[in-house]
């Protein structure tokens, strides 16, 4: 955990301000993050990577809230977007679209031409018939759009199926062994010009060898390109690095993962781009919910609470495991529970046959480690409304998401006169 989380008489607290506090002015679920964390973790990557020429672009996609671009930004982050609204939350966020990479594997006419406009980095480009239509859509601009192939590697990351990207099978990039002339395809184009290579392997990922195994991939087909006379002046080399959501799990540090990228580029002319999400944010962000009731079956004892699988969906969608605290430290014991919320599912749990303290109706949980896919990937299932988000930074804190309103929910919805 971080040094800014820490109990101070039995009260969870970030830094100065306690969650209990939180919790009572703007109500739960909420989402609650931690500016310091983040910060913290940013400028650990930075550090890592001083000796190279590196650009981070943080991955919007792991959490988007302005503030949270906000931030990343004006410590000096780039950002990897995977959509024309990512492009739209970057400009507002006051990002600077000369530091973002464009991946996705179904970009729009209309989305590339907002971000050629934007004057974006580059594109990573994933399949033959997209960079045909980014020619078309840079050709009819009278511009050249700056494009990176996303090549697929081939390498098992050795990770959940669902966050595993660099395989074969895997609908993501362009097969290594056809990149090649792929490339000198695109090098003959009139609406695009090659300047970068990348690849992204997957997600939650502890194990450096896929890492360094993608990257010499990519030196060898930039040194191959650099031979054919392209002007390859960038190696993206994706995002990927895991986080411990268990606090045995221990992920390499950025230190490490630096080094031994590092070493590969050594005397080499490319700088480096780098697109991590979760290591930046995941462990900065918690979700915290109240107990509703306590329920004893013969089997099991479940503790509902206010939040629930629309809220976070990743027990459910990956059977991922979060950390639960409880907000107030009063020991009575402990025993083993199911966490589940309102939601009519199955499975709809936060926790399974986990050992919690004991806690009563009212009490408040907090849910570690949600501050990446958490928010960006809840939905209004069973008609609840989004939860809000919170940003703490030194003593204060402020809402950066209003909690949604029925009204708002129901706004979009036409009942048509035929009915
Ligand atoms: C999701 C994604 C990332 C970020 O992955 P993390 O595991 O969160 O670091 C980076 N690049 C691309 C192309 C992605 O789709």
């Amino acid at each position: 955990m971080h040094s800014s989380y820490q109990y101070k008489d039995g009260e969870f607290h970030i830094g100065d301000v306690s969650i209990a506090k939180i919790a009572e002015s703007v109500g739960t679920p909420c989402y609650i993050y931690s500016y310091e964390f983040l910060k913290d973790s940013f400028l650990s990557y930075k550090e890592a990577f001083s000796d190279m020429d590196t650009l981070i672009c943080y991955s919007v996609k792991a959490n988007s809230n302005l503030a949270i671009l906000k931030s990343f930004s004006d410590l000096g982050s780039g950002f990897d977007i995977v959509s024309g609204g990512e492009l739209l939350r970057i400009k507002r966020a006051g990002g600077d679209p000369g530091k973002v990479v464009f991946s996705g594997v179904g970009k729009t006419r209309e989305e590339m031409k907002a971000a050629v406009e934007a004057g974006i980095l580059f594109f990573n480009v994933e399949s033959e018939e997209e960079l045909n239509v980014l020619n078309s859509v840079g050709t009819e601009l009278g511009k050249k759009a700056p494009v990176a192939l996303r090549v697929n590697p081939d390498i098992d990351p050795k990770t959940h199926p669902y966050i595993s990207t660099g395989f074969k099978k895997s609908k993501f990039g362009i097969e290594i062994g056809r990149a090649f002339e792929v490339y000198k395809e695109a090098n003959t184009m009139e609406g695009v010009s090659v300047i970068a290579i990348d690849a992204h392997i997957g997600s939650q990922i502890f194990d450096l060898t896929p890492f360094v195994d993608s990257v010499r991939k990519l030196i060898k087909l930039a040194d191959d390109l650099v031979s054919e006379g392209m002007d390859i002046q960038y190696i993206d080399i994706g995002g990927g690095l895991g986080i411990s959501y268990k606090k045995e799990e221990k992920p390499p540090h950025p230190k490490m993962y630096a080094d031994s990228i590092m070493k590969e580029f050594s005397g080499k002319p490319y700088k480096l781009v780098l697109e991590p999400g979760r290591s930046l944010i995941g462990n900065a962000g918690m979700l915290v919910t109240k107990v509703l009731y306590l329920k004893e079956g013969t089997a099991k004892k479940f503790v509902i609470v206010d939040a629930a699988m629309n809220d976070l969906i990743r027990p459910a969608f990956y059977e991922s495991y979060h950390e639960i605290l409880t907000v107030r430290q009063d020991s009575k014991g402990s025993e083993v529970v199911d966490v589940v919320g309102p939601i009519c599912e199955s499975g709809d749990f936060l926790a399974q046959d986990r050992e919690l303290p004991v806690v009563k109706s009212g009490d408040l949980l907090a849910l570690l480690s949600a501050g990446a896919y958490g928010f960006v990937m809840s939905s209004n299932y069973n008609t609840r409304p989004r939860v809000a988000e919170v940003l703490v930074k030194g003593s204060e804190f402020s809402v950066v998401r209003e909690r949604e309103t029925y009204e708002e929910l129901l706004s979009l919805e036409r009942i048509p006169e035929f009915i």
